[in-house]
């Protein structure tokens, strides 16, 4: 990006919580080892703060290591990460008085894949890539080529209803209105089309390529049990070989323990090695949710989890 100031802002106030003694550790970004990626940087040290970064391509969701860090943490946060430590508050999986929230107003994060697919070109071949309101300004060769931002963003960024941070205690830069897009939905409506037997086919095609590496659970701030049920024994749940059909009910298994607590961060689908569509299922999960119960998760953490309470309103027989 080329606006750095919410990057020397975020420089400026990390740096006085460390030297203030105010938090223990600084959880954000630093630039990764391939062009155009971020790495989590997890740190103590006040020399390290210059490596922090607020770029287009800061994919993780740091939520993720708030349960493994002892004492008081300062973390970046875009809107749905916040969401995500409102969620674990909600869980009682972190205390809110630990945490110093460094909210970051979001503009999307940028799908290299994508983009890649729609300049038709490597990204070694790229030289840079800026990010301007609605455009996505790729430099090849010395020359400026615009790319319309809801071509090449995430499609959980071109669902996202908060950009900007429902929790911080510092906000890095002016609040974002959300601009929603239809091209979000777009793979989720395309299944719904199809009749069950394709869309069955559909899965076993994509489960095949899994390999169960649990990259998906592993990068999922909410997906945070100690032992999770594929690895049970007794009873053994699921066959640790990965068969399609195995790989498809982890997935379905993982998303009904997901329910009510996934905010369509999009990190899960993200970080799959194979590319398998996962959004497909957390995001229809996430809209059945919040069309049965107008539940939101991660914006309110006033309020009881999900599925810890219930109404007389709540549809269903079985709970009355
Ligand atoms: S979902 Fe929203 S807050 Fe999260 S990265 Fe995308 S635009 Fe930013
Ligand atoms: S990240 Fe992808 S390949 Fe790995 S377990 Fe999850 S779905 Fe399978
Ligand atoms: S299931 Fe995926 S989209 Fe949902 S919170 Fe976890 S990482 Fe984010």
């Amino acid at each position: 990006m080329k606006d750095r100031s919410v990057e020397q802002k975020l420089r400026g106030e990390a740096g006085e919580l460390l030297v203030a003694g105010k938090v223990d550790y600084i959880v954000g970004f630093e630039r990764g080892s391939l062009k155009f990626t971020t790495t989590p940087l997890i740190t103590k040290d006040g020399n390290d703060i210059n490596r922090l970064v607020i770029n287009p391509f800061i994919t993780s969701n740091l939520a993720k290591f708030l349960m493994e860090l002892k004492g008081r943490v300062g973390i970046v946060a875009k809107g749905c990460d916040s969401r995500s430590i409102v969620s674990l508050i909600q869980d009682n999986k972190v205390i809110r008085e630990n945490l110093v929230i460094l909210g970051v107003p979001c503009s999307g994060i940028i799908s290299l894949h994508k983009l890649e697919k729609l300049a038709a070109r490597d990204s070694e071949e790229i030289r840079d890539i800026t990010r301007e309101d609605d455009r996505v300004i790729v430099n090849i060769g010395g020359e400026d080529r615009e790319l319309p931002a809801a071509e090449v963003l995430f499609d959980s960024c071109l669902a996202c209803e908060f950009p900007t941070p429902k929790e911080y205690d510092i906000l890095l830069g002016e609040p974002r209105a959300a601009t929603i897009s239809q091209n979000a939905w777009k793979n989720v409506k395309k299944l719904e089309a199809l009749p069950p037997e394709e869309r069955w086919y559909f899965w076993e095609k994509e489960f095949s390529r899994c390999t169960r590496c649990y990259a998906c659970r592993n990068s999922c701030p909410i997906c945070f049990c100690q032992q999770c049920f594929v690895e049970e024994t007794e009873p053994q749940w699921i066959a640790s070989v990965p068969r399609w059909q195995e790989n498809f009910i982890f997935q379905i298994i993982r998303n009904i323990h997901l329910a009510g607590r996934c905010t369509d961060c999009g990190a899960c689908e993200r970080a799959c090695p194979a590319n398998i569509p996962l959004r497909s299922l957390t995001r229809k999960m996430y809209d059945i949710v919040d069309d049965l119960y107008q539940f939101k998760a991660g914006t309110d953490k006033g309020l009881a989890p999900l599925m810890a309470h219930y109404e007389n309103t709540d549809p269903g027989d079985f709970i009355r």
